[in-house]
This record gives C-alpha cells, structure tokens and sequence, in this order.
C-alpha cells in the first residue's frame, strides 16, 4: 500500500512536470498546425487543429475487403468494390489510414518535398495501433523503393520511415528486398495506362532473401490508383511470396467512390 502510495505520488509529480515543460516550451516555441498553420494548444491528435483534424476521415469497416475503399453509401462489409470486382489486384488487401484530403496532402508535401520529419509525430499519432492487429503478421516488412538517385535527391525513402511508424514492434522485420531499378516519371504527372507502363519492369526482387512461401507488407505512403503497389505485389509473388499485403498512410477516393 505505502509502496503504492509513493508510487502514485511520483507518477503525478511527473505528469505535473511535463505539463509545466509543455506550458513552457508552448509559451517559447508555440505550436501551429501543419496544415493551416493556426496556433493551437493540444496535441492530443498530434500537431493539427480542431479544424483541420474534424475535416479528416479515416478509414473504417464497412470497406472493399481487398482495396480498403470505404462505403458509405451502400453499406454491408464483405463485397468487393467494382474496381477490384472488375479486375482482382495481385495484393490480397490493402489498407490505409486515412483517405487523402487537402489536409493530410500539406504534411506529405511538407514530408517529402520539404523533408520535414516533424509531421512524422502526426502520422504516428494518426496510425497508432492501426494496423499492429491486423491480419496476419508478417515474415518481412518491405518499403516500396525509390530509385537510388531519388533517395540522393530527397534524402530518405519516405516509405521507410513510415514502415517504421506503423510498425514500430516489428521495426526489425523491415527489409529493403525491392530495389528499383528505373528512375520513372512520378506516377502523379500520369493517368491510367500510362502509370501501368511507366512502372512496367522497373521493381525487381533484389538476391539475397529468400521470400519463398513468405507474407509481406508492403508499405508505401499515397494510394493513389493502386498501380505502384500492385506492380512490386506482382514482382513479390513471381518470386515466390505467398501473400502481398498493402498499407499505406492515405488513399485516394473519387467523391462518387465513397
Ligand atoms: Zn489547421
Ligand atoms: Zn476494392
């Protein structure tokens, strides 16, 4: 009991110190939302405004079993969306946290054109236990590869760095087994066909792993037609994978889609 007592004493003298920490470093350095750019006072959805946080949807069943495509229409779990009844993926599902807005937009674009790995905290925060339970767990965890020139460029594979946010207890099964081996036009300058064939032969499954039989997550940060993904899916199982599993931090819906 006294032990007990002690205990919880200490514990909120600690949580009254970090709130004073937090009061002062909020009066030094005051905290904006990295998407508008407002001044705000919580960071319990991490470093966004009410306003900017209340306009985010994330992604929840009823969904496409394979694609993640949320309905809020029709209703029902359990049937594909046309898109995936139309012409099944090489990846057995794919889920993503959020679906792409304006908002979620600014802090990937800050990401990984400004390299600001603040925003990292938010997605942390945005991902937290979203896919830690799902499914089954992987053998390896592998980032979708940007060309080596890219990485030169950007200085970090953003994938990468958010393989480790949404899996942070299975950090050490992160694998760079894809390399790529083409410098391509970034997907989003095309539509289509053209994505398809712009990726075409440009992943290849790198000597030295062994993915025979294996279940991968790939994990990448847009999901924008599905195209990238499902071309390194196809190269994952031509190389003996067992199952190729997706996720993605935000997904592209059309507005007649949801
Ligand atoms: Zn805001
Ligand atoms: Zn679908």
């Amino acid at each position: 009991m006294k032990y007990r007592q002690i205990y919880s004493t200490n514990k909120n003298g600690a949580r009254r110190s970090r709130r004073w920490l937090q009061t002062i470093s909020n009066l030094l350095f005051p905290l904006r939302c990295q998407s508008c750019g407002l001044l705000i006072e919580s960071i319990k959805n991490g470093l966004i405004c009410e306003s900017c946080f209340s306009k985010l949807v994330f992604l929840t069943k009823p969904q496409c079993p394979v694609c993640g495509l949320m309905f809020l229409k029709t209703g029902g779990d359990g049937h594909r969306c046309a898109g995936c009844r139309g012409k099944a993926p090489f990846f057995s599902k794919a889920r993503s946290v959020m679906r792409y807005s304006k908002e979620v937009g600014t802090l990937i674009h800050k990401f990984k054109f400004g390299g600001d790995l603040s925003v990292l905290a938010t997605f942390a925060k945005w991902a937290e236990k979203k896919f830690s339970q799902d499914g089954d767990r992987p053998d390896y965890i592998i980032p979708v590869p940007l060309h080596p020139d890219r990485i030169k460029e950007r200085g970090f594979n953003q994938a990468l760095l958010l393989a480790k946010i949404f899996f942070p207890t299975e950090k050490y099964k992160i694998k760079h087994i894809l390399k790529r081996t083409e410098n391509t036009t970034p997907q989003t300058k095309l539509d289509g066909e053209k994505r398809r064939k712009n990726l075409k032969n440009c992943f290849m499954v790198s000597s030295g792993i062994d993915v025979k039989g294996k279940v991968l997550y790939l994990v990448d940060d847009v999901y924008t037609t599905g195209t990238t993904v499902n071309e390194c899916a196809k190269v994952l199982l031509q190389a003996g994978a067992s199952r190729v599993e997706v996720f993605t931090l935000a997904m592209v819906v059309k507005e007649n889609e949801i």
